[in-house]
């Protein structure tokens, strides 16, 4: 690989910033955690079209890449010797919400916080909500499968505590260049993929084929971890990809070699109507669990645990 050519080739097919200057690249070697990997160069696509391009380039030059989001990852999972691509400056949009169905649409850089303001001019949230809320992307919270203080919530009551749960639909980029949705795939639908061949048809071959040869010795000797933040889900391929046919999931099993999030469709969880509540509260109707009863507050009155939050939840469904 070299460099100046790499560099040269990023500037002319990416729209966005290519930044292989010292200052740049020392700004992103550092994440969250104690590590420090200079990268290769810096890109910030302005679009996805910026980030298919930005691959298609590093691909030509064997070069690394490296998806960040707001790189406020603990354990070095966002700093390397790599192209590192920067989504969060442009590609950060809430796309869509379908109250209905409570599914929002977002693109990979968008900020937690910012989906989660969109949402609640709806009265929703989005279940899982790391104590980074306020910097931490879509895409970065897939990278890592974030949960959160309050994701218990979702974890009862909610389709499940992590961001692997709540994800209904994931359009990926591979560094091969496929460009393909991933979710819930019945088996028709699967048989048709294979027959038809090609990268993806190879891909969910080979994900059966995987299930297949191991889902036995996953089942007997895989850790039993809720959340897994790095290393591969393996336990979900055995899990969802046939059983509940939920290929989204078997895309986060291939996070590490996915090298972007083009958009996300994401389950909703009702808005409690308060996350916490004065012990008085608390005190005064410890047992209640009739769902009328609220009190002057608005508060539901049997916030004693965590069993009450369904009660909130359902009122607000
Ligand atoms: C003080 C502090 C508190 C924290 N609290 C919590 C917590 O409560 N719960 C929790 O779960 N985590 C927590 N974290 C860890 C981290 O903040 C979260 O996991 C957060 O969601 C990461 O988001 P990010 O956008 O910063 O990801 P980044 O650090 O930018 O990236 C995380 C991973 O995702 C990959 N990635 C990023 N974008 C994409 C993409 N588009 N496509 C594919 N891969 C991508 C990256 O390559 C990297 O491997 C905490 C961290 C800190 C520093």
């Amino acid at each position: 690989m070299a460099p100046a050519a790499l560099t040269d080739d990023l500037r002319r097919v990416v729209r966005g910033e290519v930044r292989f200057d010292r200052g740049s690249r020392a700004l992103y070697a550092t994440d969250g955690s104690n590590y420090r990997q200079v990268p290769i160069g810096v890109v910030v696509p302005q679009d996805l079209d910026d980030v298919v391009a930005t691959v298609g380039a590093c691909r030509t030059h064997g070069a690394p890449i490296l998806s960040r989001g707001g790189g406020t990852s603990l354990a070095g999972q966002c700093c390397n010797a790599a192209v590192v691509m920067d989504m969060s400056k442009y590609v950060n949009r809430v796309l869509g919400i379908d109250v209905e169905r409570k599914i929002a649409r977002v693109e990979p850089g968008v900020v937690l916080d910012t989906l989660q303001h969109e949402a609640a001019r709806h009265d929703l949230i989005f279940g899982p909500d790391p104590a980074t809320h306020n910097h931490c992307t879509l895409g970065g919270m897939l990278g890592n499968n974030s949960c959160g203080v309050h994701a218990v919530m979702s974890q009862f009551y909610g389709p499940g505590a992590r961001t692997s749960d709540n994800t209904q639909r994931l359009e990926i980029l591979t560094y091969d260049g496929l460009r393909m949705w991933v979710g819930p795939t019945a088996d028709d639908e699967r048989h048709q993929i294979i027959a038809a061949g090609g990268r993806r048809g190879q891909i969910y071959r080979a994900l059966l084929t995987l299930r297949d040869a191991y889902s036995d010795l996953i089942r007997q000797r895989y850790p039993d971890i809720p959340r897994r933040v790095s290393g591969y889900n393996l336990d979900e391929l055995r899990r969802n990809v046939l059983p509940a046919r939920d290929v989204a999931a078997a895309a986060l099993v291939a996070i590490g070699l996915a090298v972007g999030v083009s958009a996300l469709w994401r389950r909703r969880t009702a808005k409690p109507a308060a996350r916490s509540c004065p012990s008085g509260v608390i005190a005064s109707r410890p047992q209640q669990r009739n769902k009328d009863a609220r009190d002057s507050t608005g508060w539901h009155a049997q916030h004693e645990n965590v069993a009450a939050m369904k009660d909130v939840l359902l009122l607000e469904d």
